[in-house]
């Protein structure tokens, strides 16, 4: 059973966590993956209006669920997608997906484009220079963000993913993306999570992407690794 009252609380206690660190409108992105349609429902029902999900047949296997519970498409929440993206899962994304925040390649942005014209996207940028993260060169980035405007995408901000277990390295490279989104010109910086989304806010976050705090620990996400 999916604990409705439970993840409202949680909600609330994210929201909380939030506003203390910040006196600023920060959008809380509600990271459902791994998690049944009721989780979409329970924080539908607890105010949030955008959801994130990273893997494209559990994404439109839900919207598919929710749309056969009754949700109408004017009713969906907006859908971030914050998975590494496939350019052959692009097609099947296109209907679904309100925000793609992790385009970091052109060949990435050229899919979009076709498939989805005028798409508002975030880029993904690996400030911390790990080796396992997707995301572009900071230096790559200004030419990545340019690219994407000239095929027609709404470049809404950055995205990043914070370095793991280290606050010190995960704020300076929070810091490097709120200082590289402005001076692009975009105001949108989605970065932090469950474990650092304070230090996220604090260095200038807009979005924040919540799972864990809201939801419990995931097992396994299905593809054999756990995140
Ligand atoms: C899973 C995931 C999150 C949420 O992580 P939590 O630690 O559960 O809050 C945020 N962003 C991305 C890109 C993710 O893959």
């Amino acid at each position: 059973m999916f604990d409705a009252t439970a993840v409202a609380d949680h909600v609330a206690a994210v929201r909380v966590r939030i506003a203390t660190a910040g006196d600023r409108e920060v959008e809380l992105i509600a990271v459902t993956k791994t998690f049944p349609v009721e989780a979409i429902q329970a924080v539908m029902a607890a105010g949030c209006r955008a959801i994130g999900e990273n893997y494209a047949q559990e994404l439109v296997a839900k919207i598919e669920a929710l749309t056969a519970a009754g949700c109408a498409e004017a009713d969906r929440p907006e859908v971030h997608f914050i998975g590494h993206v496939q350019t052959n899962k692009v097609r099947l994304l296109a209907p679904v997906v309100t925000v793609w925040e992790t385009v970091d390649r052109p060949a990435i942005v050229l899919e979009i484009a076709k498939r989805a014209p005028g798409a508002r996207i975030f880029v993904q940028v690996n400030v911390s220079g790990e080796e396992q993260k997707h995301g572009c060169r900071p230096d790559e980035t200004d030419g990545l963000v340019r690219r994407a405007g000239e095929a027609g995408l709404r470049v809404e901000g950055l995205m990043t993913i914070g370095v793991m277990g280290d606050p010190d390295a995960a704020r300076a490279g929070f810091r490097t993306l709120r200082t590289l989104a402005t001076s692009l010109g975009l105001h949108g910086c989605s970065m932090g999570m469950s474990d650092d989304l304070e230090i996220a806010v604090e260095e200038g976050a807009t979005h924040v992407r919540v799972g864990s705090a809201l939801f419990g620990p995931r097992v396994r996400d299905g593809h054999g690794d756990l995140r």
